[in-house]
This record gives C-alpha cells, structure tokens and sequence, in this order.
C-alpha cells in the first residue's frame, strides 16, 4: 500500500506495448510510481488489448495498488498498413508507391537504374483520390518525409506514386499525415473505433483518449455514444481530447469544455503544423484547460531518445521538466516504454525529473500560477474552498489534505490548486479512484462510506495512524461535505491534528 507523496505528485502514464507487456515489467513500472498505463488501440488486436489490461489489472492488484488504464481510440488517423517483420528502410530518392489493396510491404529490387520502389497499403485507401502532385506524405510523425508525384488507376487498382526526399526507417502501422491535402469523408469515429469502444466499455477501461478531435461535436459524439451503453453518468469513463489538428486549435476552448480532459499530442501535431510551433501551442493547451478545470497531459517524444539509450539527452529531460512547468498534470511516455529498450528505466527518469521539478512550478523560477478563472466562475464554492485550503496548508505546513469525493470532483478541483503536498481522495467508488489516477498530487484510497463527517475524522485518524502516513499531532487539513458522500457538495474544512479525533471517539 502507498503512502501518500511516495510517489511523484506530477502524474506519469506509460504507454504499454511488447516492451512493457509482461506482468514483471508492470510491477517495476509501477514501483517507479506509474498509475497510468495507457493502451493504444492502433496496435494490435482486441484479444491483446483484453490480455493486457488483465495483466496490469493483475499486478496493481498484487501490490494493493489503485491503478488507471487509458484506451487510446485512434479516431481517423491514416496508418500505413503491413510491413514485413523487421521493419524497412527507405533512402532519400528511393520511390514509394501507395496502394489501395491491402499488402504486407517487402524490401523491392532495384531496377535497372539502382532506384528502389517500395509499395505501401493504407488504413485510408480513399486518400489516394484526394491527394495532390507535390502534396507532401508524412510517414511516423513525419520521420520519413515523401512528395507526391503522380496518380495512376481507379478503385481497386488506384496508386500515389511518391518519392522520398527524407529517408528513414518504417515498420508496421506507422501514422501517416496529409497537411497539404483536403481529406474527403473521414469520420470522426471509425468502424474500428466503435468495436474498440464496446470492448473498452464492457472492460470498464478508465479513461478514452480520442485522437485526431477537430471539434467539440467530436467529443459529444463519442460521448453520446457512451450514453447510449452506459445508463449511469457516473459510471462513464472521461473522454480525454487529444490535440493535434490545427483545426482543434481554433475551438480549443469549446473542445476542453466538451471533454474532461486533454492532451497535448505533439507527434501528430508537429506534423499538421509548423513544429516550431509546438511549444507555444503547448503552453496555450494547458492554460486552457488550467482555466477550464480540466487534466492535462503532455505526449510524445518526451525522452524518445531512450528507445535506444540508457540515458536521455539533456534536452528532453529539459522538455520534461518544462511540460511541468507549463502546469501539466501528467507527462507521458510513447514508444519508450511500448517498444524501447529501457522502459523502466524511462519511467524512473521522468519521475526523478518530475521530484525535482515540482517543488518550483509556483515560485520565484516561473511566478505565481493564476487561478482557474472559468472553474472559479462555474464551481465558485469549491474553487473558493481550494483557495482557502491552500492558504490553511501553508500557514499550518499540513502533511496531507485529506477529502471525501465520492465521484472525484472535490479532488479535480482540489488538484488544480498545485499543492506542494497529496491530496488523499477517498471513497467507497472504486472505479471512481481509478479515474483519480490522473490528477497531479491526488492519492486514492478507497474506504467504506462514513454515516457522518465526525465518522469521516475518525476514519482518516485510524488510517493516517495505522498506515504510518503521519505522526500524532501532526496537522492535516480535511475536506468534506455535509452530508457526506453527496457528490458536488463539498463545504466543511476542518482543521485536525492527527489522533484528536479518535480519543474525541472515545472519550466524549
Ligand atoms: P499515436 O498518434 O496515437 O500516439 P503512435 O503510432 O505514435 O500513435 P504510440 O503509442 O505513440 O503510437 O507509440 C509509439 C510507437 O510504438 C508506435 O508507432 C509503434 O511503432 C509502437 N507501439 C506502440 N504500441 C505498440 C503495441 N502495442 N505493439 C506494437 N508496437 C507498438
Ligand atoms: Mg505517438
Ligand atoms: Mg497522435
């Protein structure tokens, strides 16, 4: 069982492939303080999908863990399709030809002039119509770079004869991205999407992220979708919208009012648009969703270079550190852990980075953080008991703030507020704390539902005292409703020295 601030208070997702699929692999994962596994439903099948949530289901529940997953719906994202086992490399000048039928791609023979002519399938055949001579086709968040040539053939036999003007290597799956080309017909959930979605829901998966969101119509769709296999509200997993598309940017702030959570999905974004970009686009993300209340996650890249090394460049171990200060509630790992060679050790990094980090992301290295001015319009009562709370933190230096949230909304707000110290969220909602996993500095317990507040201040006595998590005396600073265990009422803060309440338990 965790004690509270063991962990890194920024939040660390994984992204779980062959590298990282193994139970063993997970137990380390999560030693290094990872509670979010994330599963990228574009590779591999559902069976893997359901073999690898057991697994991590499996080993949080070995380690008496509280532990979110995230499915990862892929949306419209173009892939390249099959290619066979060991990967290929292409060559500037090399030439590609895109295929509408499905084929597994092979290393070509050159021909007579020593030019190679590789052939590609898609996951979007129609793509061939749509795209333009001189279009430019990204393969891997634009890793290898093509040029489209020219167009051949209908239907069936339809053909984009491309050249490669960067080389690169590419395997099986990888994204493709158009951001020249006015793309026909995409809708905003696939047939695979939607088979990944009954699965995730029947699995009760905690989270969905959906790639490639151009508008706020995107999430709700997906969300009414939900609502139409879910009855209950609260039982329906938060939609997280990844940004991407230089369109999302435009409705930005109704995308993150829409959803519950987003993320800063760099790969493809830095493809869809000027890369040098990315960054300031990544501070406008995350001050969106700050105002708006709303998780945010920093992807991609962000120490890609330990896929293959045991150490990370200082600049990535920079960029992490910057996500934080940009006020990311979670950093989060791609292809380091799905298919690198040192996934543990890329967990334990960014958690170093993340310890080191935290202490400063309010102070005289970055200023003072706003307020969460939307949240403060709409939830003024919480938002106004977080300020307070944070006030009584620092005047009293309490070791934790303890709240009873039932559905996690007090430990939303409550996480927004940046303490320097966890916010012990509990509730008798299981799967409710697994949709906690996600927030900066919240560590769930789950306990039985107290009849009453005081009922609630001896329960967080015995736990804090049993478990070690603070000594006799201690201040911490408890947060609850009254009546307890109503969702959306939170307006008692209660100012408690640790062991107070049990002999008020049992003496009056
Ligand atoms: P997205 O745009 O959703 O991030 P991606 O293709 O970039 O999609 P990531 O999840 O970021 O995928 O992972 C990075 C790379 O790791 C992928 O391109 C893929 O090659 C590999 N990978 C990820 N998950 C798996 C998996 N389950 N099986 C095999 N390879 C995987
Ligand atoms: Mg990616
Ligand atoms: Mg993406």
């Amino acid at each position: 069982m965790d004690v509270p601030g063991a962990i890194a208070l920024t939040r660390i997702i994984v992204t779980v492939g062959p590298a990282s699929g193994e139970v063993e692999t997970l137990l380390r994962l999560m030693d290094e303080g990872v509670r979010v596994f994330r599963i990228n439903f574009s590779h591999g099948d559902i069976e893997q999908f359901q073999k690898t949530l057991e697994r991590i289901r499996a080993a949080a529940e070995q380690q008496g863990r509280i532990v979110g997953v995230l499915g990862d719906l892929s949306g419209p994202k173009i892939r390249i399709g099959r290619i066979a086992a060991g990967g290929l490399h292409m060559n500037s000048g090399d030439r590609v030809e895109i295929v509408a039928r499905p084929i597994e791609a092979v290393d070509p023979a050159p021909d007579f002039a020593g030019v190679r002519t590789f052939r590609l399938s898609t996951t979007w055949p129609k793509l061939i119509e749509d795209v333009q001579p001189g279009d430019r086709v990204l393969i891997d968040d634009g890793q290898v770079r093509l040029l489209a040539i020219d167009r051949h053939g209908q239907g069936d036999n339809a053909r984009l004869l491309c050249r490669v003007t960067s080389g690169g290597p590419v395997s099986s799956a990888k994204g493709l991205n158009l951001p020249d080309t006015r793309l026909h017909g995409l809708a905003s959930l696939t047939e695979w999407d939607l088979q990944c979605l009954d699965w995730a829901l029947k699995a009760e998966v905690d989270f969905l992220a959906l790639s490639f969101v151009r508008r706020r119509e995107d999430v709700e769709a997906l969300k009414s979708r939900i609502a139409e296999q879910v009855d209950d509200k609260a039982d329906r997993p938060p939609i997280i919208a990844k940004i991407e598309k230089p369109q999302a940017l435009d409705e930005l702030k109704a995308i993150t009012e829409a959803a519950d959570g987003i993320m800063v999905a760099r790969g493809d974004l830095g493809v869809e648009m000027d890369v040098a970009q990315v960054p300031v686009v990544q501070k406008r993300i995350i001050a969106t969703a700050h105002d708006l209340g709303r998780p945010v996650i920093v992807a991609t890249q962000m120490l890609q270079s330990m896929i293959e090394h045991a150490h990370p460049t200082r600049a990535e171990v920079s960029d992490v550190a910057n996500a934080i200060f940009d006020g990311a509630d979670a950093v989060m790992l791609s292809g380091e852990t799905a298919v690198g060679k040192h996934p543990v050790a890329a967990a334990q990094m960014m958690a170093r980075i993340a310890r080191t980090t935290q202490p400063h992301i309010a102070g005289p290295l970055v200023g003072p953080r706003s307020r969460p001015s939307f949240l403060h319009e709409s939830r003024y009562r919480t938002a106004a008991l977080a300020r307070g709370v944070s006030a009584i933190v620092d005047e009293l230096g309490a070791k934790m703030v303890v709240t009873w949230s039932q559905l996690g909304g007090s430990a939303r707000y409550l996480s927004k507020s940046r303490f320097q110290m966890p916010i012990v969220a509990a509730s008798s909602n299981a799967a409710a704390l697994r949709r906690t996993t996600l927030l900066f500095g919240v560590h769930p317990v789950e306990l039985p539902q107290p009849s009453s507040v005081d009922a609630f201040l001896r329960q967080v006595d015995e736990l804090v005292l049993e478990r070690g998590w603070a000594e006799r005396g201690d201040p911490i600073v408890i947060l609850a409703g009254d009546p307890i265990g109503t969702p959306g009422v939170t307006n008692r803060i209660h100012i408690h020295y640790v062991g107070d309440a049990c002999r008020l338990g049992d003496g009056r």
